[in-house]
């Protein structure tokens, strides 16, 4: 087959300790998934879960030990950080009871759901999508993936942010409202999830904005920590 010019090239992200990466499909995001963050966000915390999404070329590798570089994005004066939880999908389906989740679940990595929040604010002021508010260019920081069986405790990992050295954002993966199995559940009847399936699942309280300079430091206990430099 002749293409009209080169297609672009798949995205992926490396698995920990293996000589092998993991496709990319889509990313979903689930909105408001931690009590005290959709408090901050002015609403109440009990509310069916919702998704957006981000384009899978929106993602920033960062390799571990290194600091990653993502640009400070046009149009904003209001850049936040939202450290979150990546769940890695290794089989696809639809429908997936929660108790069958972990069967479809590759592994998980450390990312950043970086959020351009005042046009965030102005789209859900007037009613409409979000998309410029969340998936521009390089908004999805990600560090490399580790399988499941190698993170028994997951869902109760600690996960924190730091922002130049300074404590921004600690909570743990038990205070999700809708857990891993329950996301993946909810997600699988709105659509047919694939291999290759990204999930940013949410982030805890302390989001706040970050400026040219500045260097985010990310973990999930268990998994490989991430670092990126706005610049
Ligand atoms: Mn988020």
């Amino acid at each position: 087959m002749q293409f009209l010019f080169p297609p672009a090239a798949p995205v992926s992200v490396p698995v920990v300790g293996q000589d092998i990466r993991f496709p990319v499909h889509r990313i979903y995001c689930v909105g408001r998934n931690y009590e005290e963050h959709a408090k901050e966000m002015g609403f109440t915390g009990r509310e069916p879960p919702f998704f957006f999404l981000k384009p899978a070329d929106a993602l920033v590798l960062v390799a571990p030990g290194e600091t990653a570089t993502m640009p400070y994005p046009s149009l904003t004066k209001n850049l936040h950080h939202e450290i979150e939880l990546v769940v890695a999908i290794g089989t696809g389906g639809k429908n997936i009871a929660a108790a069958d989740a972990h069967k479809h679940i590759y592994g998980y990595a450390v990312g950043l759901d970086m959020t351009r929040r005042d046009l965030q604010g102005d789209m859900k002021k007037q009613g409409r999508p979000w998309c410029i508010g969340k998936a521009f260019d390089h908004s999805a920081p990600i560090g490399p993936i580790t399988p499941a069986a190698d993170v028994p405790a997951i869902n109760d990992a600690m996960i924190h942010l730091d922002v130049n050295g300074q404590q921004r954002q600690h909570s743990t993966i038990g205070k999700l409202i809708w857990n891993i199995a329950e996301t993946i559940e909810h997600l699988s009847a709105a659509w047919e999830l694939q291999s290759g399936d990204l999930i940013y699942t949410g982030t805890p309280e302390g989001v706040a904005a970050v400026v040219t300079g500045d260097t985010l430091t990310g973990s999930v206990e268990g998994l490989q920590g991430i670092s990126v430099k706005i610049v």
